[in-house]
């Protein structure tokens, strides 16, 4: 019996009630498989503790959480904290110093799911995007002088490094290598931003040269966003820098369907730290304490989870469950039109994982 153990931290929001559907779910799946246990440490870090402690977590918190095999993330944002305060005091202290340098996000269209895309069928719109995780325009370089003052003056630098440009290419390449159309996108902007983002594409240029089988091409971001759109079928791996693809990541969720669904993991390709898995999506003020937060997310971003950890069998179980849940209009929550509620959605892929044979 293999046991893995988890470090869950739901956050804030919506991110409380979906960790908790995503632990009842990985728990039945695990008395489904019968291989594999999970052991979930719970953390109660977020907008809540900091009101407590001046402090989004513990200032030991990373090494409470260092030697777990993975992190289950819910949301950080809270409604009476700045959110610049959340996101730098908890998730981007996880991401940054755990070097979770590859933030992966794939977006497809699940079964019984309608895009709002009018045309598009839903082969044709099967993507990966990596977006770049550890630097760029989130390197959080920059000040702020003469606060109050008319001479009052901001910056937010974007920062790239060679080695942070080359590790993040030479993964998106590997990844798209791995999938049936060898086929990457690198998203760009280096006809305004001339010196990082022409930097970015010559280091792409060379990592190209060491995945000769993979097709490659360039695009800018505004045009990429119309490509999306227009002709979602021609985009398979895409790689973007932190703000790029943050931005590209929510507009492939919506494509897809809902941003409820969608999931992403945060990987430290070389495995000296945990990788953390979370939904896409925030705290959802508008829904919060409502009880119809779509579980989705979470659910496939455990699936995500199992990959990372090499249970390829439990994922592949997992995912089935999620796929036959969502082609029944019943169980779809009122993000995707319908009129489910999370612990309906939760017991209907719970009750799948349980019936599944294969
Ligand atoms: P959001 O993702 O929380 O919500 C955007 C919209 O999508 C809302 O209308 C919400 O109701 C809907 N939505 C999101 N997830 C849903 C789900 N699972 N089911 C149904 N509907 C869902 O984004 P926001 O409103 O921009 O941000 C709210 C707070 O969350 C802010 O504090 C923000 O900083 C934080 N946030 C955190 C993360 C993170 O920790 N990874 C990501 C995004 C936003
Ligand atoms: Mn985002």
């Amino acid at each position: 019996m293999k046991t893995y153990s988890i470090a869950a931290i739901p956050g804030d929001g919506i991110g409380t009630e979906v960790i908790a559907a995503g632990i009842e779910a990985l728990r039945a799946l695990a008395d489904r498989e019968g291989k594999l246990q999970f052991k979930f440490d719970h953390f109660d870090w977020g907008g809540e503790y900091y009101k407590k402690n001046g402090r989004m977590m513990p200032e030991n918190g990373r090494d409470q959480i260092r030697n777990h095999d993975a992190i289950l993330f819910g949301s950080a944002g809270h409604p009476d904290i700045p959110d610049h305060i959340t996101l730098w005091g908890l998730r981007l202290a996880i991401c940054q110093p755990f070097d979770q340098y590859a933030n992966v996000r794939p977006t497809r269209i699940l079964p019984g799911i309608t895009s709002p895309l009018r045309a598009v069928k839903d082969k044709e719109l099967d993507w990966v995007i990596v977006r770049e995780n550890s630097e760029g325009e989130y390197a959080g370089v920059g000040g702020r002088v003469h606060q109050g003052s008319p001479l009052e003056a901001a910056t937010d630098v974007a920062m790239f490094t060679r080695a942070g440009v080359e590790r993040v290419m030479r993964f998106a390449f590997k990844l798209a290598r791995s999938r049936p159309r060898k086929l990457l996108t690198v998203v760009t902007k280096s006809n305004a931003q001339r010196h990082a983002m022409v930097m970015w594409d010559e280091i792409a240029t060379e990592i190209a040269r060491e995945f000769p089988d993979v097709t490659w091409d360039k695009m800018l971001v505004d045009a990429m966003t119309m490509r999306m759109v227009m002709r979602p079928q021609t985009i398979d791996t895409v790689v973007a820098t932190n703000l790029h693809a943050d931005i590209l990541s929510d507009l492939a969720a919506a494509l897809a369907g809902s941003l409820g669904i969608a999931p992403t993991g945060n990987i430290n390709p070389e495995r000296t730290f945990p990788s953390m898995f979370e939904p896409i999506h925030g705290s959802a003020f508008d829904i919060m304490g409502k009880g119809i937060a779509n579980p989705i997310g979470t659910f496939w971003s455990s699936v995500m989870m199992l990959e990372h950890l090499g249970e390829q069998a439990a994922a592949g179980r997992l995912m089935k469950a999620i796929e036959r849940v969502t082609a029944n209009p019943k169980f779809h929550t009122p993000d995707l039109g319908g009129n489910a509620r999370t612990a309906d959605v939760t017991a209907a892929v719970i009750d799948a994982i349980r019936g599944a044979n294969d």
